[in-house]
């Protein structure tokens, strides 16, 4: 690999303090009610940056308490839309104030490439700010033209105290496409960080409430999914729940939502998704692009393309070229300028890619390079391709969330559409061919939320984005996004006064 740049070396010391450990509540920051922590380690070295706030479900009653009162009683729900979109603009203008600290805590507690932090996700989340500040002032219900003799109107009303429970892999945009809408609609919110990346929301929190967001509006929790993230899926004050991370706990917080008090919960889980390489397309440019639709992110994208689906005409060609493509992919301290692969986010995770890197090669998978860690220290993995891949094994049939390229042969279009949808995620898929007829058949065919054609991975804030199947539940960005958020009522009145 042009990998392995100097790993054995110090880390690089990232130019920011981690200012904020503790949980903020009622807009202050507070230690654990419990008083005890748990540590956020450095992804390149196992090491620990800090000891967080430990939240449990004493907290969690506090922050909703927190968030109930300032939904019930505080000015942010009836302020009007304007001043709520001022406060968001204003918040969007720190956010990108602070780019570079945002930047280095996302990269220091995740392992991203900073370059990636601070000239993609950073400037993202400002722009998702910005889109839903301009939203605040165009929410509005409508004129129902009943039968009879009535005047028919809906009110659009923010549905109250949201939970939101986030994963590791984007911390920062993962916070935005939950609190963006929510705060739009005019909630207030008790925010469940993970346990891998508490530091990035809390900084950006804090800077919500320097642009005047009142008091209670916005909390955030650190702490563990079965205690924190659990209290919160249970709590009867919460009226809504939005979700993203495993399957598995998706059904388990969709069960605990139900068992408590039936909030609406939106859902955003894992995929399996396919990128479909047709027989007309460009091999170099569908190379690069199924390259970065599954390395992109250390491979740690729900929507990751993981099943990289490439016409019989054109494999050999293909696998030789992704080969040499991953073999050219630069690992490294993702503090280094030009690095495009940092290391994974635990343990855990490292732990689980290299078992399902063994199990394709059992299975008889070909392992064309990589397959190892890379390094001593630290969750570095090798950028691995598997050519030969068949549908029933295992690599291609669950999440792997690593550097792990699957490459399958298919002959024609019938065949990779039926392929491609046997599968219980539906998250989302990448088209790459030059025929419009090709892309128009694939496009209506695969039972996906987002199909990507001779692109991949285009997050703009206005396209929603959401899973078919066990991906999901709802929709999140976009107008769409929205309606989680919303309460709608109707209100009937007579035209003129009844004559009972
Ligand atoms: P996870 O689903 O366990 O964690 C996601 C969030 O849910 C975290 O904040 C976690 O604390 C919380 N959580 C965990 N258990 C909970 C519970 N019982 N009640 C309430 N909240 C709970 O995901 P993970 O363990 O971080 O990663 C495991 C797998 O999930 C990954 O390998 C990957 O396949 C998938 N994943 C998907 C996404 C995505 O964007 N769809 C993101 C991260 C991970």
């Amino acid at each position: 690999y042009s990998t392995a740049t100097a790993l054995e070396e110090e880390p690089i010391k990232p130019a920011v303090q981690v200012e904020h450990t503790q949980l903020l509540i009622g807009g202050k920051f507070v230690d654990a009610l419990s008083g005890k922590t748990f540590p956020t380690l450095d992804p390149r070295t196992g090491e620990v940056i800090a000891h967080v706030a430990e939240g449990h479900s004493e907290d969690v009653d506090r922050a909703v308490a927190a968030a109930r009162k300032a939904f019930d009683q505080g000015p942010w729900p009836k302020m009007t839309a304007y001043e709520r979109q001022r406060i968001l603009l204003r918040a969007a203008d720190l956010l990108e104030k602070h780019n570079d600290e945002l930047a280095a805590l996302e990269t220091w507690d995740n392992g991203k490439p900073y370059e990636q932090s601070a000239q993609i996700e950073i400037p993202m989340l400002v722009r998702l700010f910005r889109y839903y500040a301009g939203w605040a002032d165009k929410i509005h219900g409508m004129t129902v033209p009943a039968d009879g003799q009535y005047h028919v109107q809906t009110l659009h009303e923010p549905i109250g105290v949201a939970g939101q429970i986030i994963p590791w892999n984007f911390p920062l945009l993962m916070f935005a496409w939950k609190v963006g809408p929510a705060l739009a609609c005019g909630n207030t919110i008790v925010l469940k960080t993970a346990e891998q990346t508490p530091l990035s929301a809390l900084y950006a929190a804090k800077l919500f409430h320097e642009a005047g967001l009142p008091e209670g509006v916005l909390n955030v929790v650190s702490g563990f999914g079965p205690t924190a993230g659990a209290a919160l899926a249970s709590h009867m004050d919460v009226d809504k729940l939005a979700f993203t991370g495993s399957t598995d706990t998706g059904k388990v917080v969709l069960e605990l939502a139900a068992r408590s008090n039936l909030k609406p919960v939106t859902l955003e889980l894992g995929g399996k998704s396919p990128f479909i390489v047709c027989e007309d397309a460009d091999v170099d440019q569908a190379v690069e692009l199924a390259h970065f639709a599954l390395f992109f992110n250390q491979g740690q994208c729900c929507c990751a393309g993981s099943r990289t689906y490439v016409h019989e005409h054109v494999y050999d060609e293909f696998v030789e070229k992704a080969k040499a493509r991953a073999l050219k992919r630069i690992v490294g301290d993702p503090f280094k300028s030009g690095i495009e692969q940092g290391p994974q986010i635990d343990s855990e995770q490292f732990e689980k890619i290299l078992k399902y890197i063994r199990s394709g090669v059992q299975s008889g998978a070909t392992l064309e390079t990589g397959g190892d860690r890379l390094g001593s220290k630290g969750f570095y993995v090798q950028p691995t391709v598997f050519s030969n891949v068949e549908d029933g094994m295992l690599i291609a049939k669950e999440e792997i969330f690593g550097p792990v390229q699957s490459i399958l042969k298919f002959k024609d279009l019938d065949e990779v559409i039926e392929r491609a949808n046997n599968t219980r995620y539906g998250l989302a898929a990448g088209v790459f061919t030059k025929n419009i007829d090709t892309a128009n058949t694939l496009t209506r065919a695969l039972r996906v939320g987002t199909v990507w054609v001779n692109c991949f991975d285009t997050f703009d804030a206005a396209i929603p984005f959401g899973g078919y199947k066990m991906s999901g539940q709802g929709r999140e960005k976009g107008e769409y996004s929205l309606k989680n958020y919303l309460q709608v009522k109707a209100v009937v009145t007579p035209l003129k006064n009844p004559a009972w």
